[in-house]
């Protein structure tokens, strides 16, 4: 919802042949792939928002049409349905690369598929980046720590990860792709930056995606019980959708390469989780405790003072606070579908 005026711009062309936004900052065009997913959408919101141009690049696996259909019309937005495994040519400035399933249960429905977004995907947008000279930012995970001995972890810590387990699609996917990343920066001078994102949580989250922030939320709504797995005694560290997309734009505008640590370092258990949910939604919610699933890692938390220092960046929205900016968003989607069933 940030405003943007087109008669504040001077006719001063940009490297790539753009009128500049505002003073001293030329337009940008700028790849998203993944844009048509939870902080994909958001981060496309922001760089619309400032007035850049921003191509979507999405093969609608996870993402919807619904989460960008806002932006349709906008002479500065466009959407390609395209998947990132597959090559692909275009001219722009920057390349945010998010495209990748990131609840586990959509990155174990086809694992092959995961190593191959993460793989040729990257190596793809990373050869995008080559030949045109784009700066290049990596949504990397959390996950590249596994299930880490270190507590909280910090970006010097290398991790404990399975490498033949049921998570390891994307935990290795992920760890191959930051490979890649820093290999085209030493190899061919890429421009690279990389994000290592903990538990992210917001509005346009898929409803079914079985992260534990959905899950809770949808089923407090649902009146259905809360699902905790295991003795729901691990933990997470849960970031709101805007502190991260605020961190992702400082750092590819930033003068560090990474990897950045990006969440919020307010750690909860599930079950403390499940308490924030009953106390938002419906103080009657109850829980069902169901079996963990395999190589879930016990405690996760980041450690942020190397982005607090050289990004001048921290979240702002404790859980909260930021729980209840989603649930609006869940209860309208939840009613819709019902509506939808006929109910
Ligand atoms: P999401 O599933 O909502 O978004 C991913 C998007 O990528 C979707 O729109 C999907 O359709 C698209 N996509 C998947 N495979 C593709 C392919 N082969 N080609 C083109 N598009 C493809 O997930 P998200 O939570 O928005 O995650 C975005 C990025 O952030 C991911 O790379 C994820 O690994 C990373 N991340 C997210 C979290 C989190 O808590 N949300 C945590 C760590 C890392
Ligand atoms: N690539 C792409 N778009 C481009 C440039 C490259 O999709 O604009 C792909 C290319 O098809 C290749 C990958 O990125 O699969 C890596 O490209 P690079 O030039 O680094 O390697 P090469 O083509 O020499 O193997
Ligand atoms: N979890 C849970 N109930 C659910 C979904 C998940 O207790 O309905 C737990 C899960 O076992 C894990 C944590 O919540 O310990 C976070 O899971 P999620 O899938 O959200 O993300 P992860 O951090 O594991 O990628």
């Amino acid at each position: 919802t940030q405003k943007f005026s087109v008669s504040n711009q001077n006719p001063i062309h940009g490297k790539m042949g753009r009128v500049p936004v505002g003073i001293g900052r030329r337009r940008m065009r700028i790849v998203v792939t993944g844009g048509a997913g939870f902080v994909g959408s958001h981060l496309v919101d922001k760089l619309i928002g400032r007035g850049d141009e921003v191509i979507v690049i999405d093969n609608f696996f996870t993402g919807r049409k619904e989460n960008v259909v806002h932006l349709f019309g906008n002479p500065r937005f466009e959407l390609i349905r395209h998947d990132v495994v597959e090559p692909i040519l275009l001219e722009v400035d920057q390349i945010y690369h998010l495209a990748c399933p990131a609840s586990p249960v959509h990155y174990k429905y086809n694992p092959v598929k995961t190593i191959k977004t993460n793989v040729m995907g990257t190596l793809n947008m990373l050869g995008l980046a080559k030949r045109v000279g784009a700066r290049f930012l990596l949504t990397s995970t959390s996950e590249v720590y596994g299930d880490p001995l270190q507590h909280p972890q910090k970006e010097t810590y290398w991790g404990n990860v399975n490498p033949i387990g049921e998570r390891s699609c994307y935990d290795e996917g992920k760890r191959t792709a930051e490979t890649l990343t820093m290999d085209y920066h030493r190899g061919d001078g890429v421009e690279v930056r990389i994000a290592r994102i903990f538990n992210t949580y917001g509005p346009r989250m898929c409803l079914d995606d079985g992260r534990v922030v959905s899950n809770f939320v949808a089923q407090a709504i649902r009146k259905q019980p809360m699902t905790v797995y295991g003795d729901g005694k691990q933990t997470r560290s849960f970031q709101y959708v805007s502190d991260l997309v605020d961190g992702l734009v400082a750092l590819m505008e930033g003068e560090h390469i990474g990897p950045f640590n990006l969440g919020n370092p307010g750690e909860f258990t599930m079950l403390e989780l499940a308490e924030v949910v009953k106390d938002t939604i419906d103080p009657s919610a109850t829980i069902e405790y169901k079996p963990n699933t395999a190589d879930d890692p016990h405690m996760r938390k980041p450690d942020i003072s190397k982005a607090k220092e050289l990004l001048n960046w921290e979240p702002k929205i404790p859980l909260r606070e930021g729980l209840p900016l989603m649930v609006n968003d869940f209860r309208n989607r939840i009613l819709n579908e019902d509506e939808g069933k006929g109910a």
